[in-house]
């Protein structure tokens, strides 16, 4: 009952707990937010520099490509110039030779080039003045260039070559060209091989990291050459039904992240057509390696990060238990503070306090507000006969008796000082304090005797109400109450008299 009215005691209590506890996790939300932001940040910086230095190697492998290609374009077109010259028959096969090979260039890893007639034969072979018998009539280049008007380049399938020259083991790719009469008819095929050691080559001068990988492929998904390889014998396979290929083949040009089919390996792939050529390069950079410095980053971070959020949770809650323990402390000190050391009613300090609350309480609502003052009869004379300790027993006796009839929270017991007690009865008409007064008043005279003493106890009850219709001040209710006590004790004692 006296605790109910210590709100403001109570209601602070909590309230700052709660503060700093919600405060602390909104600040560790925020510097986990505020981290977490920074590193997605650094991650997409990292795969932003990775995919640029990346575009840089394809360009560069793009640039020495398209030259490379543009000179075996050329001697492919000299050739055909030459082959179309009608006094090349009258000339010696020395001499023929030289016109029809005069354009021929060096090209790195450049293998035969040879003159087709339109059945896939022999005419000429830059390695041999007389050349050696042989049709290549079943080749890809010849069938592709036989079945269409197209006077565009053509690369070939990778290959090996048919000859038992020493690199006859060698891989190749065939550059072609048709051979048309002016009137649109299939003359044959000039052609020039390379041998496919020229990506090695070209690969091995650029540095990309142990784990990624150079990659070019023709359209059909055809693998040209690899640094380092992934598989052994893989140059010539097809790859094209691989997902991470099918992607690239579709998009032509572009970069994404995924999983190697092969090795399982987290890649960043940067890939890029060759000019108008039927090549893709693919620069396969590894993750781990891309993303090893901000792995590193990440992990010191996230760890700082970490540590100071749960020290800062944990002061957060050493402070919260602190102030909790304070808070229970000032809170039973007030509860002592208002209570009556004897009794364990509220004391006088208490009463003036929510009289004076209810007082004005009942002035806001208009509800009536009723106040009991009783005072043990002939205490003095019970204190004489039975002694202190005795008269303390009954004090005791009497304020249970009180206590066990006023049970609204908004009610209040009180000691008023000496053998008197005070109640407020808030929201009270005086027919129902009367009520409560005479229940109090019944129930102390029928009390067991105390301690032993044979003289019964019975108490006086001063009641007085204040209404709407009752124009008094708050020592006006006090003095009335007090004045219906006394004609109580006039009127014989163990009596309730209501103003
Ligand atoms: P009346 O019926 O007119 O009220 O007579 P009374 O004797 O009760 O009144 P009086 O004011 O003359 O005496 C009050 C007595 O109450 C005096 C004192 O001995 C006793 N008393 C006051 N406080 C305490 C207390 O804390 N303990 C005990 N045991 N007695 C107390
Ligand atoms: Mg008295
Ligand atoms: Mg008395």
């Amino acid at each position: 009952m006296i605790a109910s009215r210590i709100p403001d005691i109570q209601g602070r209590t909590r309230l700052p707990e709660w503060l700093l506890l919600l405060g602390s996790c909104l600040t560790v939300i925020a510097i986990v937010s505020i981290v977490t932001f920074l590193l997605i940040r650094e991650h997409a910086n990292a795969r932003q520099e990775a995919t640029r230095s990346a575009t840089t190697i394809a360009q560069l492998i793009d640039a020495d490509v398209l030259r490379t290609v543009e000179l075996y374009d050329l001697t492919l077109l000299g050739l055909i110039a030459a082959s179309q010259r009608d006094d090349l028959k009258q000339m010696s096969p020395q001499v023929r030779h030289l016109v029809l090979f005069d354009r021929s260039t060096t090209a790195r890893f450049k293998g035969d080039i040879l003159l087709l007639d339109k059945h896939g034969e022999v005419l000429a072979d830059s390695s041999l003045i007389q050349p050696k018998p042989g049709n290549f009539a079943d080749r890809d280049y010849f069938l592709a260039h036989l079945s269409s008007r197209d006077s565009g380049m053509f690369i070939s399938r990778p290959f090996k070559a048919r000859c038992d020259c020493e690199d006859h083991d060698q891989w190749r790719i065939s550059f072609s060209r048709r051979i048309t009469s002016p009137t649109g008819e299939f003359l044959g095929v000039a052609v020039a091989s390379m041998r496919l050691a020229y990506f090695d080559e070209l690969f091995n001068s650029l540095n990309i990291g142990n784990d990624s990988t150079l990659n070019i492929i023709n359209n059909d998904g055809l693998l040209l050459a690899q640094k380092p390889y992934l598989l052994s014998d893989s140059i010539g396979k097809s790859f094209a039904n691989r997902p991470n290929v099918e992607r690239i083949l579709r998009e032509g040009s572009g970069s994404f992240s995924s999983v190697s089919s092969i090795d399982q390996q987290n890649r960043l792939y940067t890939f890029s057509r060759v000019g108008n050529l039927p090549l893709t390069v693919i620069v396969a950079l590894s993750g781990r390696e891309v993303f090893a410095t901000w792995q590193r980053t990440a992990l010191v971070v996230s760890g700082a990060t970490g540590v100071l959020c749960i020290g800062l949770l944990w002061l957060a809650w050493l402070l919260s238990r602190e102030l909790r323990l304070r808070h229970n402390a000032e809170r039973e000190l007030a509860q002592l503070a208002a209570t009556d050391a004897l009794t364990g009613t509220a004391n006088r300090r208490m009463l003036d306090q929510v009289l004076r609350h209810e007082w004005f309480r009942a002035q806001r609502s208009g509800k009536p507000l009723s106040v009991l003052m009783i005072d043990a009869d002939h205490f003095k004379a019970f204190n004489d006969r039975h002694g202190h300790a005795c008269g303390d027993e009954a004090l005791r006796a009497v304020a249970k008796v009180i206590s066990s009839h006023v049970r609204r929270p908004a009610d209040l017991v009180a000691r008023y000082g000496g053998e008197e007690f005070s109640v407020i009865l808030a929201e009270t008409d005086s027919a129902g304090a009367q009520q409560i007064a005479e229940h109090i008043r019944a129930g102390v005279e029928r009390l067991p005797s105390v301690a032993g003493a044979d003289s019964p106890i019975t108490v006086s009850i001063g009641i007085s109400t204040w209404t709407t219709a009752s124009d008094m001040s708050l020592e006006r209710l006090l003095f009335a109450a007090d004045k219906a006590l006394y004609q109580a004790k006039e009127g014989g004692r163990n009596r309730v008299v209501a103003d």
